[in-house]
C-alpha cells in the first residue's frame, strides 16, 4: 500500500516546504559529531541495519546527514556549483524542494576505513564502493532502497551515489530490489 513513505520525490515531483510536518522528526549524532535530524521509524531502521552489518559483515557504517530544510539544501547547492560548475553540481545536489531529503526519509550513509576514521568527502566515499555494494545487498530487508545506482543514471538524473539510501518500507524496498527497479520506474509503471 502506498503511503508516507512511499512517496516519490524528484525534480518531476518537488515538495513544499513544510512537507516534513507529515513526518516525526527526531534527532541523533551523525559522524562527524554533529545533530542530524531524520524521520524517526527511518532511523529505527536504520540502527537494525547498522547492528546487522556489524555482526554479518563486519562493516560499521554511520549517518553524513538525513533530513535536510530549504536553506541547507540552498547552501549545498552552492557549493557545489563552486566545486563542480553548475552543470556536473545538478547531478550531484538537488534544488531545494526537489531533495529526498526534506523528508527525513533519506540518508547518506558511510561506512569506516582501514584506518578507523569514517569516509567522509565524495572521493573517499567512491573508494570505499566495495564496502557500499555488501551495504546494498541487505538495505531491502529493512526497508530500504539505493536510491541511485549506478545503472539507471538516465532515469534517476543523478550519478551513482552509493552512500544514498531511502527508507520506503519493506514490501516496495523488496520489489525494488527484486525486480531491480528505481523508485521512478516503480510509479510509471503505475500509470
Ligand atoms: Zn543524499
Amino acid at each position: 500500500m502506498l503511503d508516507k513513505y512511499t512517496v516519490l520525490i524528484n525534480k518531476q515531483n518537488p515538495v513544499s516546504k513544510d512537507f516534513y510536518k507529515n513526518y516525526e522528526i527526531m534527532e541523533t549524532s551523525g559522524v562527524e559529531n554533529d545533530i542530524v535530524k531524520i524521520e524517526k521509524l527511518t532511523f529505527e531502521k536504520y540502527e537494525n541495519l547498522k547492528k546487522y552489518l556489524n555482526k554479518t559483515e563486519n562493516i560499521e557504517i554511520g549517518i553524513l546527514n538525513a533530513y535536510r530544510d530549504f536553506n541547507e539544501q540552498e547552501k549545498i547547492c552552492k557549493e557545489y556549483e563552486k566545486i563542480y560548475g553548475i552543470e556536473k553540481a545538478y547531478k550531484l545536489a538537488a534544488v531545494p524542494g526537489t531533495s529526498e531529503h526534506h523528508s527525513g526519509l533519506a540518508i547518506d550513509i558511510t561506512v569506516k576505513k582501514d584506518d578507523g576514521n569514517f569516509a567522509i568527502t565524495n572521493d573517499e566515499l567512491y573508494s570505499e564502493n566495495e564496502n557500499f555494494l555488501k551495504v546494498h545487498r541487505y538495505l531491502s530487508m529493512f526497508g530500504f532502497i539505493l536510491r541511485y545506482p549506478e545503472s539507471k543514471t538516465k532515469i534517476t538524473e543523478y550519478d551513482y551515489e552509493p552512500w544514498h539510501i531511502r527508507y520506503v518500507g519493506e514490501w516496495l524496498a523488496k520489489l525494488c530490489y527484486n525486480e531491480k527497479k528505481v523508485l521512478e520506474e516503480y510509479y510509471s509503471g503505475k500509470k
